[in-house]
């Protein structure tokens, strides 16, 4: 029997739980036991039910085009409680000035594919459009060095969209703002894009016309849910794995390695296992390996988080009436507000709250905000119903509130981080059977997650010889 150690029970260690799990239980000669520092597995995902309200702490929903989350749930059994964002009401708002100013339609990501809607937005400016005309004729360019995000999209299009959209756009899903974040890493695509088109919008619209020709089934929603809530999926895969397989408050201190195998040491006692899988993020992955390789654990520190904190209001039913209609506003950086969005909740997913009830997520997160981390509660709602007032000019009195703070818990992915990856990649080869998974390397949205903790689980297995028709997709060294 062999014997994997998981460290981490957020949603990349259950879902390398869960893989180790299947295996087992189709006869595989394996075990594996799950280590978690707090006293609940599913890590960021967490779900708050308050006055008949689904308040998402982390992560609200996950990108539908990103397989990995949905098949995941259908694979536990929880396929019907997929739920599709709103799309039908969607419309997202870029606070200009103070104003808000509807993001055009057509436009995709910052790419703009219908020209009407783009030319009549009061979004750009005359100089803005013109360059998006001109932007159709770019020709090709050979794949060169990485570059930051800001720098593609303002060769194309110029400085405004990287303020006004991608930046907001980006400071959303990563914290980190379109001139600290790596193409390559973030939205390879884009890069792919330009090398073979040359014009991101030609090359976004002949993607739109392939998946249109091979689907020719409605268009997915942007983005899915869980009914039950985003923690339903890492409740459901702890009900699912082997109960005794699972230790909660277990903080790992170390992971070292050994003759045939790798000692993992939490508290006062120390295991033997055949493998072990990390699944924390980095810069803790990096303590922990300190011992079995300083290289490995330097270049793990040296990929940065960021903190957030989320902040939803819940107001009486009639405050939906006051608000604009749709998903909700993004703020450029330049507006220099401490909130980075809002999303209108029930709107973008309704039976997140009753009729009798508008909910509101505010997110404040990036390196400009670290320092609130550590402010009460009171101070943050302060700024936060403030900047509403100013922005949306929403003054009721929210019935309830709640602030979770995440520190260092999203990756940056900055210029050189494929690289790194690869220096990472061959610093494990020296290591056989210690794995990584998480947000830290290849996708830091819940779906990749996923994936990374199955690759990882997968990894292990291979190494030890109980390799079970390993998937395409799975890297070589994750
Ligand atoms: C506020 C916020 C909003 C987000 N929104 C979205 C979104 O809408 N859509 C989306 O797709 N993604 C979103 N993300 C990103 C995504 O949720 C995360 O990247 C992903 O869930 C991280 O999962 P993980 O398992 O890698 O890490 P984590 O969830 O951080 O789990 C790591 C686990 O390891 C445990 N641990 C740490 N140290 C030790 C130790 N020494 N010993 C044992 N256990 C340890 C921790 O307690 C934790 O449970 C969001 C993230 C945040 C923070």
């Amino acid at each position: 029997m062999k014997r994997i150690a998981i460290v981490g029970g957020g949603i990349a260690g259950l879902s390398a739980a869960f893989t180790l799990e299947k295996q087992r239980l189709s006869g595989v000669a394996v075990e594996y036991t799950l280590f978690e520092s707090s006293s609940r597995f599913g890590g960021v995902l967490a779900t708050e039910e308050v006055d008949g309200c689904q308040i998402e702490a982390g992560p609200d929903s996950f990108l539908t085009e990103k397989p990995w989350a949905s098949d995941f749930c259908r694979e536990l059994g929880i396929g019907e409680q997929l739920v599709a964002s709103n799309d039908a009401d969607r419309k997202t708002y870029i606070v200009v000035r103070g104003r808000l100013i509807a993001i055009p339609d057509g436009l995709m990501f910052m790419v703009p594919t219908k020209v009407l809607p783009t030319v009549f937005s009061p979004l750009f400016s005359l100089r803005t459009k013109l360059r998006m005309a001109r932007e159709w004729f770019h020709p090709p360019r050979k794949a060169q060095a990485d570059e930051t995000v800001a720098s593609l999209v303002e060769r194309h299009y110029g400085t405004e969209m990287v303020d006004r959209l991608a930046d907001p756009l980006l400071s959303g899903v990563y914290g980190g703002g379109a001139s600290e974040l790596s193409v390559r890493a973030a939205l390879a695509r884009f890069a792919e894009m330009e090398a073979k088109y040359g014009s991101l919008g030609r090359g976004m619209l002949a993607a739109h016309r392939k998946m249109g020709r091979s689907t020719k089934a409605a268009r997915p929603p942007l983005f899915t849910a869980l009914t039950g809530g985003m923690q339903a999926i890492a409740d459901t895969a702890v009900s699912q794995l082997t109960a005794s397989a699972l230790r909660p408050n277990s903080l790992v201190q170390s992971v070292q390695p050994q003759t045939n195998g790798w000692v993992v040491s939490a508290g006062y006692a120390s295991d033997h296992f055949d493998a072990v899988i990390i699944a924390t993020p980095a810069h803790i992955a990096a303590d922990l390996v300190e011992i079995a390789s300083s290289a490995l654990a330097s270049e793990l520190r040296s990929v940065q988080y960021t903190s957030s904190i989320t902040v939803n209001l819940g107001y009486a039913g009639n405050v939906r009436q006051m608000l604009p209609p749709g998903f909700g506003f993004l703020i450029p950086r330049s507006e220099g507000t401490r909130m980075m969005a809002t999303t209108f909740v029930h709107t973008k997913f309704p039976h997140r709250a009753p009729l009798d009830r508008a909910l509101l997520r505010c997110f404040i997160g990036g390196a400009r905000n670290e320092a609130l981390l550590d402010a009460p509660d009171d101070q943050i709602l302060t700024i936060v119903c403030g900047e509403l007032a100013q922005i949306i000019g929403l003054r009721a009195q929210p019935l309830f509130t709640r602030v979770y703070r995440w520190r260092r818990a999203m990756a940056q992915y900055p210029v050189g981080h494929l690289d790194r990856l690869l220096r990472i990649d061959a610093l494990l080869q020296q290591l056989p059977g210690l794995a990584l998974a998480g947000n830290g390397y290849r996708g830091i949205g819940v779906p990749d997650c996923i994936r990374t903790g199955d690759e990882a689980a997968k990894k292990c297995l291979a190494a030890l010889g109980l390799a079970t028709g390993t998937r395409e997709s799975m890297s070589p060294a994750m």
